[in-house]
């Protein structure tokens, strides 16, 4: 076992062919250049992220790197939960990463290697490539590279996940010769998701990817060359508020053409292609009118539009007062409040999971009801149902 500093996770360097960026400039290669006009900036997602990787270290060095006394463990923590981005949630998520890390060393016939948040190099793929894993253990012949993820907008899987893949090249160069590594398996833990995702392959199949994928990409990224090609990776682009191509597939809807040419209904198959464009719309505009804001905040002209005061919010200046003001002045307190009854979800977050079991599962308090036929990509791992297969009424 190492013990190594802690990483100062909110403003850890990025490479410009960053991991967590690869997915994007291994399938657009000319967008890492591009985006580097575009500031990096942090949303709050990012920090809440940051915040549970903290955690989430923390837990994990006390259990596997540094035992560490219950006070020193706990004024840690405190610090975390002053966070303002700390909820108890925080804590009931990094504990289901740490269990999952618990099983998987204690699974493996020898205590494996294990080391917590390490830099990982795999410049000699992409130029000046680098990323942190979050942890890496080793046992055997195995390399597990372990990564936990907060968000909870779409389940990741670890299968041909281009981020964990350059870092297991980066884990092979830095421990490939100190340990008899044949094959790497890859878990994403995402608890808010209840996604754990887990694919195992060989450390062949990774080396030859780095060759022939990875680096002729790489190279063409580094340069800014190559095709842009919009796609699911442009979500997290700085670029696409104002990127042409990413802007050409939505105006691409135009190329099913005049009644006179083509039929006067869109066929089933053309259906398909604009619920696929579509289902980026709402995201690009919303990039798009940021920017345009901003632009016209800097004084520059975006013909056709202009930068106005919102409508503003009236809010209390002291709440507590202005209550007791009103009741001293004969206005029921009842009727100054809202009684809402919390939902399923809502209970369930704030018991235990054995406690919320007890008290309302095995009674029979709660029950799961059907849910409403939605679409949803053909790449879903639900089963498709049809009305001959289900009964709505
Ligand atoms: S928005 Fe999409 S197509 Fe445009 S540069 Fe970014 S990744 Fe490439």
């Amino acid at each position: 076992m190492t013990a190594v500093k802690e990483i100062d996770h909110a403003h850890r360097s990025h490479a410009l062919l960053g991991a967590s960026g690869a997915h994007k400039w291994l399938n657009c290669t000319p967008s890492a250049r591009l985006e580097e006009q575009f500031p990096d900036t942090t949303s709050e997602y990012a920090k809440e992220g940051t915040l549970a990787h903290e955690i989430a270290e923390l837990k994990l060095r006390k259990y596997f790197i540094e035992p560490m006394s219950s006070r020193t463990y706990n004024t840690r923590m405190n610090k975390f939960k002053r966070d303002e981005h700390y909820d108890d949630e925080m804590d009931k998520h990094t504990d289901t990463y740490l269990e999952y890390l618990k099983e998987l060393s204690m699974s493996r016939p020898n205590a494996p290697f294990v080391t917590i948040e390490q830099r990982m190099d795999y410049s000699d793929y992409a130029p000046g490539g680098f990323g942190t894993a979050d942890c890496i253990m080793i046992e055997g012949d195995t390399l597990f590279l372990n990564d936990f993820k907060y968000g909870k907008g779409v389940p990741v899987s670890a299968e041909n996940n281009p981020q964990m893949m350059l870092y297991a090249l980066g884990a092979l160069k830095k421990y490939g010769i100190l340990y008899p590594i044949e094959q790497v398996h890859l878990a994403i833990i995402q608890p808010r998701l209840d996604n754990i995702s887990e694919w195992v392959f060989r450390r062949e199949d990774l080396v030859i990817w780095g060759k022939n994928l990875v680096k002729p990409k790489a190279a063409l990224a580094d340069a800014g060359e190559g095709e842009f090609v919009p796609g699911d990776h442009c979500r997290f682009c700085r670029a696409k508020a104002q990127c042409r191509a990413y802007a050409g597939q939505f105006t691409a809807l135009q190329d099913f053409g005049a009644p006179v040419k083509k039929p006067a209904l869109l066929t089933d198959e053309e259906i398909g292609k604009v619920i696929n464009i579509g289902q980026h719309l709402d995201n690009w505009i919303k990039a798009v009118k940021e920017y345009a804001l901003s632009q016209c905040l800097a004084g520059n002209e975006i013909p056709g539009w202009k930068a106005v005061e919102g409508r503003g919010s009236r809010n209390y200046v002291d709440q507590d007062k202005a209550f007791a003001y009103l009741t001293e002045h004969g206005i029921d307190e009842n009727i100054l409040y809202d009684r809402v009854p919390l939902t399923v979800p809502k209970v369930e977050k704030l018991l235990k999971k054995k406690q919320y079991d007890e008290l309302l599962v095995v009674p029979g308090l709660v029950e799961k009801t059907q849910g409403k036929p939605t679409l949803a990509p053909a790449k879903d791992k639900r089963q498709a149902i049809t009305s001959a297969t289900q009964d709505f009424s």
